[in-house]
């Protein structure tokens, strides 16, 4: 249930209402909106009564929710949330209400060369964030499983060189400490969505993490897996629509649009979608990030390579990075008819006074 506070709620009054709960056995969770303060209470909640909530003083509404998840429903907190992403030197991306973040670079971080020429690429064509493999999950056990450690450190540097904060797939609980060192976002990976131990162990970390759909992963499902995270008090969470197995068998997997505006509709969480793994071939892949981006997605993530041909996994659904520059364009073009932006996507002196007009933090 929620328990929604009169505007004029005092700290001392949220603080009683929550030892409250707390010494019932349940979670209290704080959502403050621009107007007031709304309780998330979980747990047992039959051991509340919400006739005695009703009667304090300062509690305007108290409304169950109906729904399996709670912290990630829109009922908790009307608000769009937006996550901010530190910059490794200074500055942040948003992602969420009016901000867009463009997240691109290679599946795996196949070398340190790769990595750094890809980093600049991709940053001067507009990305924010630097994704790469490090750990791989790979449908065959004898397929190439990633770098491991050396390759964090490529990113790590790549992103500290480009002053982009750095994304990579977390697939074990074991790995979370030394991600945790190198990296500044967790990504979960779609055969990941319900690892409920990896879920719990990010929970419990204070990084942003990138949740995306499992292969074959309700909506509803797939929310109760970021409810797994925001349980533990990371309420950094963004989701990304992968593509999904259908009847269709034309592409690898079939990008569910549809998504992006239910997901808005059933939780304040930003969602982005990656339509490289969803297309599986590159020729695919710019008309489905233009289509996310209309279709209200708070961003994209696209695989780049230089030279595809030869990349050891995902080569066939990898960009150019001109043809991925030549994409960003679209999607700045595009987020502006919404009356949204990409932060940080121009070049500096454009990016200055674009973010300025528009009253958005620039870096
Ligand atoms: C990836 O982003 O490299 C990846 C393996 O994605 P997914 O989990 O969506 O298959
Ligand atoms: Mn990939």
């Amino acid at each position: 249930m929620i328990v929604i506070l009169k505007p004029e709620a005092t700290e001392s009054l949220v603080k009683d209402i929550v030892s409250q709960i707390e010494s019932l056995g349940l979670q209290a969770h704080l959502s403050r909106g621009q107007f007031r303060t709304v309780i998330g209470v979980v747990g047992e909640e039959v051991k509340v009564d919400p006739e005695h909530l009703k009667s304090i003083n300062g509690v305007e509404q108290v409304v169950p929710i109906m729904k399996p998840y709670k912290l990630a429903s829109r009922e908790f907190h009307k608000e769009d949330t937006v996550i901010e992403i530190a910059c490794p030197q200074g500055g942040v991306v948003k992602v969420g209400g009016p901000h867009c973040v463009a997240i691109a670079g290679p599946c795996a971080a196949e070398d340190e060369a790769m990595v750094f020429q890809l980093a600049r690429e991709v940053k001067q064509a507009g990305a924010t964030v630097l994704r790469g493999g490090a750990y791989k999950p790979r449908t065959s056990p004898y397929s190439f499983q990633g770098h491991g450690e050396d390759a964090l450190k490529w990113l790590r540097d790549a992103g500290r060189e480009n002053n982009m904060p750095v994304i990579t797939e977390v697939m074990d609980t074991r790995h979370v400490q030394i991600i945790e060192k190198y990296t500044d976002i967790f990504q979960i990976g779609a055969r990941n969505m319900q690892n409920f131990n990896l879920l719990f162990e990010i929970g419990r970390t204070r990084k942003p993490v990138v949740l995306k759909r499992g292969l074959a992963g309700s909506i509803s499902e797939w929310l109760m897996s970021a409810e797994y995270v925001l349980s533990q008090g990371n309420r950094q969470v963004i989701l990304c629509e992968r593509g999904i197995k259908t009847f269709e068998q034309s592409l690898r997997y079939t990008l569910d649009l549809s998504a992006v505006p239910v997901v808005k509709q059933l939780s304040h969480l930003p969602i982005i979608v990656d339509p490289s793994h969803a297309a599986g071939d590159r020729q695919y892949v710019p008309s489905l990030a233009r289509a996310a981006i209309a279709a209200g997605a708070d961003g994209v993530m696209v695989e780049c390579h230089d030279n595809p041909a030869k990349a050891m996994c995902d080569g066939p659904q990898a960009l150019l990075p001109d043809v991925f520059a030549s994409l960003m364009k679209d999607l700045i073009a595009i987020a502006g008819v919404l009356r949204r932006s990409f932060s940080g996507a121009a070049d500096s002196t454009s990016r200055q006074s674009a973010g300025a007009a528009m009253g958005h933090n620039v870096f």
